[in-house]
């Protein structure tokens, strides 16, 4: 059954209870393979830890409770919770995605599975248009991600969903963006949400781990056989630390959405820059969906200094203090990436560059430090 707990409460005690064992408050860390039975089939619901843990269901429920689903299935990394998503399906198969997606992710796609024979789409999804121009009898999936990365583009979440109804398709919204607290598409009616919970939802860098929330029984039924078959679980350490990150989600996102909106700010009215990619802005083209299907701005901006270029563009990140240079985002320290040569330097550059992902393009993960601090930075850097 579902609780019905306000975020901020579902995020500290959704799913949760003190352990049976002794009432440890937090779940302990059950480093452990295997569990004693008293005779074959006899035990307390564990039987190996691949299948079932009991520190990595305390974190499935709290994923579950936190995005309002019915199941969570915890993976060892993000990419591994889409791979066990794109194992539902089967050659002939076809997915649409956005164009502008996690080069992860695309090169799961394009590198692994394609040669599994799924055929996939890649749209720019900012207008549904787009996806009813490739939709067809074989479509089996949408896969979703929004804010994009990096050009931090909106998804109509609802609109998709709206576009796929009564059909055997499937609509799966990577949340590692927002976040549980910005958005919860599992409400507007989105079949699966995917996190890298490496992210905002462990939120302090020290953990890699993926997520996947369901409501559907039957879908739920699949994914928990694939994840046991499959085995690309997480283990109990990195479990504990995800849940122990889920419980300050709520005030973490809240001071990096508030110290983004400065430094967007800070950013449009230099002369210095060129442009700025934050869905926040009145200007921005997908701000009213943003408004719509987001409590908050996110903690992600991009942005282009004036004249920049690959090189100019990567003297910038170097010079850079507080901010560090790094892949990865969501941790409550703040860094800079330099998409076309790190993140996205596995999408070719042409398509890359298509759908504004440029040379000069550098994209902040705002951290939680003092903001005036992280603009002092800036500022020295952009020069
Ligand atoms: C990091 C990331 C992933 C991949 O997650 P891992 O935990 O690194 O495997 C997928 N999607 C988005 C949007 C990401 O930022």
């Amino acid at each position: 059954m579902k609780e019905e707990l306000h975020f901020n409460t579902a995020t500290i005690h959704g799913g949760q209870s003190p352990d049976k064992a002794y009432g440890a408050v937090m779940p302990p860390i059950y480093q452990t393979s295997t569990y004693a039975q008293k005779s074959p089939g006899k035990h307390k619901g564990f039987e190996y830890s691949r299948t079932h843990n009991p520190t990595r269901e305390a974190l499935e429920k709290s994923l579950a409770s936190i995005e309002s689903g019915n199941f969570a299935f915890a993976f060892g990394s993000g990419l591994a919770a889409m791979d066990a998503v794109l194992k539902t399906l089967k050659p002939g198969d076809e997915i649409i995605s956005t164009d502008d997606l996690y080069g992860g992710s695309y090169r799961l796609f394009t590198k692994i599975f394609k040669d599994f024979g799924l055929k996939f789409h890649f749209v720019s999804m900012h207008d549904t248009k787009n996806i009813s121009n490739v939709l067809n009898d074989k479509t089996r999936l949408i896969w979703i991600e929004t804010p994009t990365n990096p050009m931090m583009n909106i998804i109509d979440i609802k609109s998709v969903v709206d576009l796929v109804k009564g059909k055997d398709i499937l609509v799966a919204v990577d949340n590692t963006f927002a976040s549980s607290y910005i958005q919860q598409p599992l409400k507007i009616g989105a079949d699966i949400v995917m996190h890298s919970a490496t992210k905002y939802l462990a939120g302090h860098s020290d953990v890699i781990l993926g997520a996947l929330i369901v409501n559907d029984k039957n879908l739920a039924e699949r994914l928990k056989f694939i994840q046991n078959a499959s085995g690309a679980v997480c283990g109990p350490m990195d479990s504990f630390l995800t849940l122990r990150g889920i419980k300050t989600l709520h005030v973490r996102m809240q001071r990096h959405c508030e110290n983004t909106a400065q430094i967007a700010n800070f950013l449009k009215e230099s002369t210095k820059i060129e442009k700025v990619y934050w869905p926040g802005f009145k200007f921005h083209p997908n701000h009213n969906i943003a408004r719509s299907q987001m409590k908050d701005f996110g903690g992600m901006l991009s942005f282009v200094t004036k004249g920049a270029d690959y090189k100019s563009a990567i003297k910038i990140v170097e010079k850079l203090k507080i901010f560090t240079l790094a892949e990865s985002l969501g941790g409550v320290e703040s860094l800079a990436g330099h998409p076309a040569s790190m993140t996205h330097a596995s999408i070719p550059k042409q398509i890359r560059e298509k759908s504004g992902v440029v040379d000069a393009l550098i994209r902040l993960s705002v951290g939680i430090e003092h903001v005036d601090d992280l603009i002092t930075d800036l500022k020295q850097a952009i020069g």
